[in-house]
């Protein structure tokens, strides 16, 4: 595992010029434009900036991906395979505002995951607590929970993210030292039921963005960074992915 991953997720945001022009402006400059960046655009848009993105190495993601693998009667659904062939190479998956507002469950989620590592897109599974369950103490038992799918997976990669639901779009941010703790007990989680965490990154999220970005990419088993808001602008965007460009 070499550097650190730094993901833009837009969610329902941009326009088909304005989504152009985020990503001409990132393609201009060499802390952007490199392994180890991508952006998850909205999939209306996916087929045209993948365009865009011919040649370079700025990494197209999705938002989602459907739970049904083969091609059929799944109305307004978009299947990995798709994904695949546009040239997409992570797609999110279990974001904590699929769980809220789409009822989207492990059972979902593990075929969903399944489907992207078949198609040979990197999903990156959203994992995190409310803060009702924070408060109630039961951070950990719930993460654990979203976890228990991984075990189901045989072969491919996967990407986790921990994105605490009450410092997404808040602009609370989650201490150093509940990063830390949260990010240590995934790759522990890992290492018990999978048998290994190396080859697994743990990004951050929840509202990361260019004043703290340095500081949460520096901490201990973050592999980098899913970045919400910050993403919609080139200039924070770049600033993010500076501080994980230097610590590798
Ligand atoms: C996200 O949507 O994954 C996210 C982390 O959002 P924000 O950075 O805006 O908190």
């Amino acid at each position: 595992m070499s550097g650190k991953l730094v993901i833009g997720n837009w969610k329902m945001n941009t326009r088909a010029d304005s989504a152009q022009a985020l990503v001409s402006a990132l393609l201009d400059h060499a802390a952007t434009n490199r392994e180890g960046v991508g952006i998850a655009a909205p999939a209306v848009y996916l087929a045209a900036l993948a365009e865009s993105l011919k040649g370079s190495r700025l990494a197209l993601s999705a938002q989602d991906v459907s739970r049904f693998a083969a091609d059929g009667a799944y109305t307004g659904e978009t299947s990995a395979a798709m994904l695949a062939d546009i040239g997409c190479r992570y797609v999110l998956v279990g974001h904590s505002e699929r769980r809220q507002y789409f009822g989207e469950d492990n059972a979902a989620l593990l075929q969903k995951m399944r489907n992207a590592i078949a198609a040979g897109v990197t999903p990156v599974l959203c994992v995190g607590e409310t803060l009702e369950q924070r408060e109630a103490g039961q951070h950990l038992e719930v993460i654990a929970a979203q976890l228990a799918i991984l075990p189901e997976l045989t072969d491919g990669d996967y990407v986790i993210a921990y994105e605490p639901v009450w410092a997404i779009g808040t602009g609370k941010v989650a201490t150093l030292e509940q990063i830390a703790e949260i990010h240590a007990f995934i790759k522990n989680w890992c290492l018990q039921n999978i048998g290994s965490s190396d080859k697994i990154r743990v990004l951050y999220g929840g509202s990361v963005k260019a004043e703290n970005a340095e500081a949460i990419l520096a901490t201990e088993n973050v592999d980098g960074a899913l970045v919400g808001g910050a993403s919609l602008d080139a200039d924070s965007f770049r600033v993010v992915c500076q501080a994980a460009g230097k610590l590798i």
